[in-house]
């Protein structure tokens, strides 16, 4: 069975599929591994180091869709791409169903296989083969990087003959795996890092960090089903809003992660907010591709409103283009390691983990799977 691994065409995006380690798990598996000229190359990865683990380059992308039996890419094909697709092929990627129907047309008419990594179920099984978790701690790493880019001043307390600084005050909104990320580097960088969640369940962490968990005056649960976060109620978001105003006039950077799954990411920054806050301040936006938790934020740019920046990024993953193609790789293996090896391998769908990631099983639709029964 063959692997083949194309380069990404879409703009600012710089990961690859596969690294070489991944290839050579891959080989040894007894897979042959097709690598399209250049994927690597936004990601320092040049074609060479492909080889030398056992990948065989191919010109360009058309002998990929002709050669392989799965097709490994970070982000969805476009409609012409998908036009490439065989009968039986399988193509694993970021694919977003709800937002690509006419994609699904496509490649349901040329009776492909789909596999959407969006889609992999958040159980504690699927842990080592979830790209968003391993993505978004990237995002949330990178997102301090930004702020600490843009911020006029130091992160961390300064001591010097000339006088002394304090350090600069962070305010992270959301503590999912992005918001734990971006506490960690902000406190490795010496900020002092307080943060708020509506699940009660992430305070601990966040205080494992070194960080202050904040708290509302209002009795609601932030807890879904599943551990997930839900919608919270009109007045619990305004008493958020409230502190998160009240701490604006000491708060440098804001950091903000807060989404609720599937749905539009909830508007927690205002403008009376950034009206509070410093000259030179900085928020980042992790939210921005889906609506942004800041109103003013406006997606892959920087705004500036009454001194502040507002950073709409959304391409922080491509910012970190090698570290984040190493870990999205791995989660691919893992999963093509579940797949099993080239002369075993299956698509179990009495696993949920495959029955909710696919989208297209030869051209039939699969997609939306049945509901996941939750412990
Ligand atoms: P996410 O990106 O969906 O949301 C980010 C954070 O925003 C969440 O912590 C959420 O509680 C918070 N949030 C939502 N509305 C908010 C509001 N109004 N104000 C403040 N915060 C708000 O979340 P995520 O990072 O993908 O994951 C959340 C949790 O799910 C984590 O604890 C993570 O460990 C878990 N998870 C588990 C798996 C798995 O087991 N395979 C996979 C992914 C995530």
């Amino acid at each position: 069975m063959k692997i083949g691994v194309l380069k990404e065409t879409a703009a600012r995006e710089k990961r690859v599929a596969a690294v070489p380690d991944t290839v050579k798990q891959y080989v040894k598996m007894g897979y042959e591994v097709l690598i399209e000229h250049n994927a690597g190359r936004d990601a320092r990865l040049p074609d060479s180091v492909y080889e030398e683990a056992g990948a065989r380059i191919v010109p360009s992308s058309s002998e990929i869709w002709t050669e392989s039996d799965i097709v490994l890419k970070v982000r969805p094909p476009s409609t012409e791409e998908a036009q490439n697709a065989r009968e039986g092929q399988i193509i694993i990627c970021l694919f977003w169903p709800a937002q690509n129907p006419e994609l699904i047309e496509t490649l349901a008419a040329q009776k492909a296989t789909v596999l959407a990594l969006d889609a992999i179920p958040r159980i504690s099984r699927a842990q080592a083969v979830d790209v968003l978790s391993s993505q978004a701690a990237i995002s949330g790493y990178r997102a301090v990087i930004e702020a600490a880019q843009v911020y006029g001043r130091c992160f961390g307390a300064q001591f010097t003959a000339a006088g002394k600084s304090d350090p600069a005050n962070v305010l992270v909104i959301g503590a999912g795996v992005a918001g734990l990320a971006a506490i960690a580097a902000a406190r490795d960088l010496g900020a002092q890092v307080s943060a708020f969640d509506t699940r009660e369940a992430v305070k601990e962490e966040i205080e494992t960090l070194g960080a202050k968990a904040l708290n509302v005056e209002f009795e609601e649960s932030g807890e879904g089903t599943g551990g997930y976060a839900k919608v919270m109620s009109p007045e619990f978001i305004a008493a958020e809003m409230k502190l998160f105003k009240d701490l604006a006039p000491k708060t440098d950077i804001v950091i903000t992660t807060a989404a609720i799954p599937g749905r539009r990411a909830p508007t927690l920054v205002k403008q009376e907010m950034l009206e509070a806050m410093r000259e030179g301040s900085v928020v980042v936006d992790l939210a921005a591709e889906t609506g942004g938790n800041c109103e003013l934020t406006k997606a892959d740019e920087i705004v500036e409103f009454n001194g502040v920046q507002i950073i709409g990024y959304t391409d922080l993953t491509s910012r970190m283009p090698t570290h984040a193609s190493d870990f999205f790789s791995r989660n691919i293996a893992q999963l093509i390691g579940l797949l099993g090896k080239a002369d075993a391998f299956k698509i179990d769908l009495e696993d949920d983990i495959f029955r909710q990631m696919i989208v297209l099983q030869d051209g039939e639709k699969m997609w939306p799977p049945p509901p996941l029964e939750t412990p």
